[in-house]
């Protein structure tokens, strides 16, 4: 070797039953997790199989070097193999006593069924005859052989499998019978020739010069040629297009490759004191303390994940006559490997003629209740810490149990698919209003509510419907939010779904299926899948286990977590989860329905002028009442309200659909003055970039007397609460400033209006603390100057993303992101987890605020408050609180633990 780096580990015993592993568990990144689990196992003097590991770093190295192996490499394998024939006493092709070998993928994650595996290497025309002899069991030995050819053509040289079991079929068919096992050693001899023929026919004598004899392809007979084909094709199989998908839906980053595992082969197929099976050491789906898992009497290990035979409960083993004694020795390994591991393992293993012999171990994957389940009673059995039990648990997994889901195993007839925007799964009639969604709930009928993108408009309908899918939008547009606010399952930005909303249907692009209203259709918040029909549900599985788990979370935590809520509803929702307070009540979001006409009349009327105070009037005594709401629910903790952010336009009507309105009116002879007016008065309020328009602290700057409303009607509720004897804790937000003299001015106008309730009502409000967002690069670079008047300030994140990048938050997941992260040029889309260079300016807004205000409060409201992924990073910043919405609240009270933790 030119760098002498070792690339292949050695495991398992020598023929004197000295152990000659060179790994352990703590080599993953080396030798994956298969091989290093192998090498440990077999370090704690379990039977395993005697083998050899190729790293991970020689599959890296393979793949950038143009599928070509490292200097030195091949020479080390070959090595490696002469070493395990010594050590076996056993050679690869032997005429009388063959040794066969598995050659297995293993990536440092589990990627199951993602890669390659090859069983019986070794088998040709000769040792086919030597295990023959070696057994006595010719049906066995060609059944072998049989095998491998046509795994190794279908595995390694890519064969469409179908060509094989059509030709085992032809014979079953011949022969007259119905299962492969009636086939007997000549059907089997009959099969390997016929499956040579399709070696021969499918395979490219220019692509594999090597295997042409006789200047035809014949199938290879050398075990060397066999071994080197195998491993490459593992290698290779670690960028194929599954593989591929599987590690960006999982994160797992490319650039670790998969180790190959080189295996002694072991037969669970030798008659009634073999078997195979796998096994987990606790039930993996609700944690109970069982062993849990199947075996086959008779079999090869593929058969029992392939389903081809009912396999029985792994408990039997013990009991089958032939295997008990494997059986119970099975059982002291489980508990062995727990008390190991101190986790829950999933294990594969074959039994050969009695003797168990140990496959695979490693952690096992499990359901959220079961991880809770598994976690809390692993502390009570002393195994592992509390602390060790809180990071057992994915805080992501926790919102399987938080929502609907879709039953497993249920029949999916899924059409579309978008993104996965608000977990849990819904059934209902579709429909293409938030009208029509009302209208049918209150008739009693389940909806989803389909839309192009929904609008505050559209609140009612979302909250009547089951569910929520629009061919538009990203995962924070206002579907998006509004949706995980209230729990709602939501799938958006379906490009497929061709919207007719004035016909009442949508179209699938590129099929002939048109959801027509009534229809009933299904959409998966997790997957992003859109399912015609209905599928079947389960409710979430609430649980003491999670309550007790958050309770240990809640004693690492170094992060506050609040939540997201605007009204008395969601704020209880949000204290029954654990949150500490509100971080952002929106309060644009109380402007809705009847109330948006009188948001309206303001906008429309001459500012300062007589009907422009009476609508403002009208707004506060309203607001009085949703102030005392929020406050009451939430008291004893704080509660930030924002002033009002969007832009005024979305309060008036759209100008298309007035445009619409008057022709119509007009058509008809009507008289449309009227309309035309409040056409004219919306044209006049658009924007090109509303986002960045006339909104956030500019309207309640220019809109005088908006900003002083809402603080006289928080101040009111809040001294009313006083008098009850309640404990209020109102903070005040002003959204979008970018400059420290925007702050300064509405402050002023919000301290006037305290002041004045104050005097007034006779109480004490100076404990209102006033504050600002930081959602603009100047807001951020800035902060130092602009702490001076702030009492806290709250990351919003999404515009801080929309404006860092300058991406449009509204638009850009349907329209380039899906091209930049296959291109490679952007990993993780920065509205779901926040982006580093956001982070950066947090860091710089964050130290700067504390530089002029050391008291200052620092949280986070944006969707980034509630992803695991970006608590880490607003821990690492040292932010005081993260916000999120009320059903994401377990979830970041978990990552925020997490967080700590693993600082
Ligand atoms: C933000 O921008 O991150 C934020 C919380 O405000 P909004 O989403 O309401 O613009
Ligand atoms: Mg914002």
């Amino acid at each position: 070797m030119s760098d002498k780096q070792q690339r292949v580990f050695a495991f398992g015993k020598d023929a004197q039953g000295n152990n000659v592993t060179e790994g352990d568990k703590s080599m993953n990144y080396i030798l994956g997790g298969k091989g290093a689990n192998l090498a440990e196992m077999a370090n704690i003097g379990l039977p395993v199989p005697p083998g050899f590991t190729i790293s991970c770093q020689t599959c890296v190295e393979y793949s950038s070097n143009n599928n070509t192996f490292p200097e030195g490499c091949v020479e080390e394998i070959e090595k490696y193999r002469k070493d395990l024939e010594e050590r076996l006493g056993k050679k690869l092709g032997d005429p009388k006593d063959p040794l066969l070998v598995s050659v297995r993928s293993g990536a440092p994650f589990s990627m199951p069924g993602m890669m390659d595996t090859v069983l019986n290497l070794g088998m040709n025309d000769i040792s086919v005859e030597g295990l023959t002899e070696q057994t006595g069991n010719a049906r066995f030995a060609w059944d072998s052989y049989r095998r491998f050819v046509q795994m190794f053509s279908n595995v390694v040289m890519g064969i469409d499998g179908d060509m094989f079991e059509n030709a085992i079929n032809a014979k079953k068919i011949e022969k007259g019978v119905q299962l492969d096992t009636e086939l007997d050693a000549d059907d089997l001899k009959d099969l390997v020739a016929t499956f040579k023929g399709i070696f021969s026919d499918a395979v490219n004598a220019e692509d594999y010069p090597e295997l042409v004899v006789d200047g035809k392809v014949a199938f290879p007979q050398d075990p060397t040629t066999q071994l080197m084909l195998a491993i490459q094709a593992v290698f290779g199989s670690w960028m194929n297009e599954r593989a591929i998908i599987y590690r960006k839906q999982n994160k797992i980053p490319d650039d670790l490759g998969t180790a190959v595992n080189v295996q002694t082969m072991v037969f669970g197929n030798k008659g009634e004191t073999s078997a195979t099976g796998v096994a987990f050491t606790r039930d993996a789906a609700t944690g109970k303390k069982v062993f849990y898992g199947d075996f086959l009497v008779n079999a090869q290990g593929e058969d029992v994940v392939a389903g081809i035979r009912n396999t029985s409960h792994i408990a039997e083993l013990k009991e089958t006559p032939g295997v008990e004694k494997a059986g119970q020795e099975l059982e002291d390994i489980f508990e062995l490997l727990e008390d190991h591991y101190r986790d829950m393992m999933d294990i594969e293993f074959t039994i050969e003629q009695g003797k168990l012999y140990m496959l695979q171990t490693r952690v096992g994957k499990r359901t959220a209740a079961a991880a809770l389940r598994i976690a809390i009673e692993m502390v009570d059995e002393g195994m592992i810490d509390k602390k060790t039990a809180v990071l057992r648990v994915a805080p992501e997994q926790l919102d399987q149990l938080l929502h609907p889901q879709i039953a497993k195993g249920a029949v999916k007839n899924v059409v579309a698919k978008g993104l996965n925007a608000s977990p849990g799964a819904a059934v209902g009639e579709a429909v293409f209003s938030a009208a029509d969604a009302v209208a049918a709930a209150e008739a009693g009928r389940k909806t989803v509510l389909v839309r192009w993108e929904t609008t505050p408009d559209d609140l009612a309908g979302m909250i009547a419907a089951e569910g929520i899918l629009t061919s538009h939008g990203g995962k924070t547009s206002h579907a998006a939010v509004i949706a995980r606010g209230m729990g709602a399952p939501c799938v958006c930005g379906v490009e497929a779904l061709k919207i007719d909303a004035e016909a009442k249907q949508a179209a699938i692009a590129g099929t002939d299926i048109v959801i027509k209203e009534g229809d009933v259709i299904s959409i998966d918040g997790l997957t992003g899948e859109v399912m015609l029909g209905a599928v079947e549900l389960v409710e979430p599985e609430m649980s003491g286990d999670l309550g007790t788990l958050l309770e240990w979370a809640d004693e690492y935590r170094v992060l506050g977590v609040r939540a997201n809520a605007d009204n008395p509803e969601d704020a209880k929702l949000s204290r029954d989860m654990g949150a500490q307070g509100i971080g952002l009540c929106r309060t644009e979001h109380m402007f809705l329905g009847d109330r948006k006409q009188i948001v309206a009349d303001m906008i429309l009327s001459e500012k300062g002028g007589e009907e422009y105070k009476a609508a403002l009037d009208k707004l506060y005594d309203l607001q009085q009442g949703d102030y005392y709401g929020m406050l009451k629910a939430m008291d004893g903790l704080p509660v930030i309200i924002r002033l009002l952010d969007p832009p005024l336009h979305e309060f008036l009507p759209a100008p298309r659909d007035l445009a619409i309105k008057a022709a119509v009116m007009e058509a008809k002879g009507e008289d449309a003055s009227e309309v035309n007016a409040l056409l004219a008065a919306a044209d006049n309020m658009a924007e090109m970039n509303p986002m960045l328009g006339l909104r956030g602290c500019r309207l309640g700057i220019t809109m005088p007397g908006l900003s002083a409303m809402q603080a006289r009607a928080i101040a009111t509720a809040c001294a009313q609460l006083l008098k009850e004897g309640l404990d209020p804790k109102p903070e005040i937000m002003i959204p979008l400033v970018s400059m420290e003299t925007e702050l300064k001015y509405v402050r002023k106008e919000v301290e006037n209006a305290i002041k004045e309730v104050e005097e007034r009502d006779g109480v004490d409000l100076s404990f209102i603390e006033i504050g600002t967002m930081i959602e603009l690069p100047r807001a951020a670079v800035t902060a130092d100057e602009i702490a001076k008047n702030a009492d806290f300030f709250s990351f919003g994140t999404n515009d801080l993303t929309q404006t860092t990048f300058g991406f449009s938050r509204d638009d850009v997941e349907g329209k380039f992101f899906n091209d930049y992260e296959n291109l490679g040029i952007m990993k993780v889309n920065p509205f779901a987890t926040v982006d580093d260079g956001v982070v950066k300016l947090v860091d710089i807004a964050a130290k700067g605020g504390r530089s002029t205000n050391p008291d200052i409060c620092l949280g986070v409201c944006g969707e980034h408050g509630g992803d695991p992924d970006s608590i880490a990073k607003f821990h690492k910043v040292g932010l005081n609180y993260v916000s999120c919405s009320p059903y994401r609240v377990p979830v970041a009270r978990l990552a925020a633990a997490h967080a700590a933790l693993k600082a």
